[in-house]
């Protein structure tokens, strides 16, 4: 199939852009790895297609008063091989290689990936544990969404119609942070059946501020807060047993051997927190 017609505008300007998305039916075009295919299967035709990438600017990765910002342009595989990456947001540098294949990471945006906001994806998840934030620029300025107030339903988040997301934010990680993260997918780069992407920091011979964002369980990632306080107490049975989900059936599994599999992959990650033990 081919996409529906659609009228097409290069955006050189954050303002031409939001300016340009007052339009009936129009939408931003970041990588295309998302989007591209909707359009081709007719999921979804606008009117009018506005591509994002001539922007300058909007690309990047820097630390920033403590916090690593990566400009929503920025390329998967940019921040996968980013040094910044690797030393201040190491969670994001371990989720990278299980979004999709390298030819698609070449295209994809971090900011297309947050924004399209599928509940299976690996970078929402990691927004969420690090407790991220979100630039967005709109019609009346700039302002700025914590994750936990971003994610708001299915495909549903804190962008408004006329809204572009132009970077996210973590918190830098220091040397008492510690991150884990695994999923379980049918084969290498599907979108996950359920992941875990978690960061805490070390408190002794425990960890505290524990962070547990669980994906392909619902909506939206979903934060398990009864598991956190129980892992925060050292016993990684109880957090299993504490898992707060509740996670639908969906084509790829039941919501039974969905909840099953979350508390897999919490030992897994849970003794990942703990290894890296200074
Ligand atoms: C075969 C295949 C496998 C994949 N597997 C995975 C996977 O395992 N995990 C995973 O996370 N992803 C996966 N993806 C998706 C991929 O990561 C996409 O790149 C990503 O979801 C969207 O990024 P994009 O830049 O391509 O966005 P686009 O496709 O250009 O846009 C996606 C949506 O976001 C909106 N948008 C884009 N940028 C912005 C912005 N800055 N502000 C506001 N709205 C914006 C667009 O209007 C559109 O609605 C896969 C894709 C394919 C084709």
């Amino acid at each position: 199939m081919k996409p529906a017609p659609f009228a097409y505008a290069r955006a050189t300007t954050v303002d031409e852009a939001v300016a340009l998305l007052d339009k009936p039916d129009a939408r931003l075009l970041a990588g295309g790895q998302s989007l591209i295919a909707t359009l081709n299967m007719r999921l979804s035709a606008p009117a009018l297609l506005i591509d994002i990438n001539g922007i300058g600017g909007l690309d990047g990765i820097a630390l920033k008063d403590g916090a690593l910002e990566i400009g929503a342009l920025t390329r998967h595989a940019a921040a996968e091989h980013s040094e910044e990456t690797a030393q201040h947001a190491p969670l994001i540098a371990l989720a990278m290689p299980h979004i999709a294949h390298p030819a698609i990471r070449n295209r994809g945006t971090i900011g297309g990936s947050i924004a399209f906001a599928d509940p299976a994806a690996e970078l929402p998840a990691c927004l969420l544990a690090l407790g991220g934030e979100v630039d967005i620029a709109g019609p009346n300025g700039k302002r700025t969404v914590k994750a936990d107030d971003f994610f708001k339903g299915l495909f549903e988040t804190a962008l408004g119609p006329q809204d572009i997301l132009v970077a996210v934010r973590v918190p830098a990680a220091g040397k008492d942070t510690r991150v884990g993260f695994a999923e379980l997918a049918r084969r290498h780069g599907d979108y996950a059946i359920v992941g875990l992407a978690a960061s805490a920091k070390a408190d002794g011979n425990g960890l505290k501020d524990v962070r547990l964002a669980f994906f392909g369980v619902g909506a939206t990632p979903v934060r398990a807060k009864k598991a956190e306080v129980a892992l925060a107490g050292g016993d990684i049975e109880a957090a299993v047993t504490a898992l707060d989900l509740d996670p639908p059936d969906d084509v790829q599994a039941s919501g039974a051997v969905k909840k099953h599999l979350a508390g897999v992959l919490l030992r897994r990650v849970a003794r990942q927190l703990m290894e890296t033990r200074a």
